[in-house]
């Protein structure tokens, strides 16, 4: 594949930026890959394992001269980080992100950028619990969505952009970021606030222990403690930037849960069949579009 940003700079290092490096390099579609992160820790990581073609002290000093540039740091990073690249950024160049909440994210960049640079939000639907620079893998994004929220950005720009993540193996859909927020907090922060609940109460459950818990999580446990696992500083600020989707959801999360609640105790096995075939339906729909496996266990080891 051929180059589609001569220079690209990666701001902060950890799972998303590490995967699109790998990505990129794999592909050839940047010429330099330049990158920066808040620690000299992960900064030194980063230049040990080869992660970036040149691994900088500065965020500026990354963005100097960049095409293409990639804000990957936790959303209440956004703000910050934009002031400190908006100085020496190369008229025509692109800033896009990769945060998982779209709304905020404009809101905090765009007013810090100049003039005749192009901001394209993203948002690729892809990650694992793990976080850092050595979490990131080529293949992270195959077969995954990228949303990209243009917000008016430009057309041409866009569709590099979209060309961009198509070859690092997304497919890429746009939207609205008012409803990218919505949608992701149906499919993305409510159930990850649930799965945070769930072991919260597993964890403060007297009555069953800690080894009893570990030995015996069937799979929905299980799968609840991988996502409860997902990085705290990250997911604290999804919730605090997508207040108003979250709590709606879990208004009507909740509103459902006492409907069950009900069922149960009044003994209505009607009521609990329905609500479950409907649901078993949605299930099979995600396994026919492919973004997840009908495999025994979900596919996944019986790791914890
Ligand atoms: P990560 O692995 O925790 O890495 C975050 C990086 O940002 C680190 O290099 C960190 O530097 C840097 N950073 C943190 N705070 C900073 C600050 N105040 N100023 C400058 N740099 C800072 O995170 P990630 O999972 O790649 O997530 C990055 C972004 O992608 C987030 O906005 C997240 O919402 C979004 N996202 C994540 C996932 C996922 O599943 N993980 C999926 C899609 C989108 P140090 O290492 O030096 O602290």
């Amino acid at each position: 594949m051929s180059v589609m940003y001569d220079r690209v700079a990666l701001i902060g290092l950890g799972l998303i930026a590490s995967s699109m490096f790998w990505a990129m390099k794999r592909s050839g579609l940047a010429g330099e890959v330049t990158g920066y992160a808040r620690s000299a820790e992960t900064r030194d990581t980063a230049r040990e394992i080869g992660l970036c073609d040149r691994v900088c002290d500065t965020a500026a000093e990354a963005c100097e001269g960049a095409d293409l540039i990639v804000l990957c740091v936790p959303i209440g990073a956004m703000e910050t980080v934009a002031r400190d690249i908006a100085g020496v950024l190369k008229p025509g160049a692109v800033v896009t992100d990769v945060g998982s909440v779209k709304r905020a994210v404009i809101d905090a960049v765009g007013p810090q950028l100049p003039d005749g640079v192009h901001f394209i939000p993203a948002h690729p639907l892809a990650g694992t619990e793990q976080s850092g620079p050595t979490a990131g893998f080529a293949e992270l994004f195959e077969n995954r969505w990228t949303l990209i929220t243009p917000d008016g950005a430009d057309a041409g720009e866009v569709a590099n952009l979209r060309g961009f993540w198509e070859a690092m193996g997304a497919k890429v859909d746009e939207m609205d970021a008012d409803h990218h927020d919505l949608v992701l907090a149906v499919t993305s922060h409510t159930p990850h606030l649930i799965a945070y609940t769930m072991v919260g109460v597993a964890d403060d459950l007297g009555r069953v222990t800690d080894t009893e818990v570990i030995n015996f999580s069937a799979a929905g446990f299980r799968d609840f403690t991988r996502i409860a696992a997902s990085d705290p500083t990250m997911w604290r600020d999804v919730f605090l930037n997508n207040k108003d989707a979250t709590l709606e959801i879990l208004g009507r999360f909740t509103e459902e849960l006492f409907a069950l609640q009900r069922a149960i105790r009044q003994g209505d096995g009607e009521h609990l069949h329905e609500y479950f075939t409907r649901t078993r339906a949605i299930r099979r729909s995600i396994v026919e579009a492919g973004q997840d496996t009908d495999a025994p266990n979900f596919g996944r080891t019986t790791k914890p």
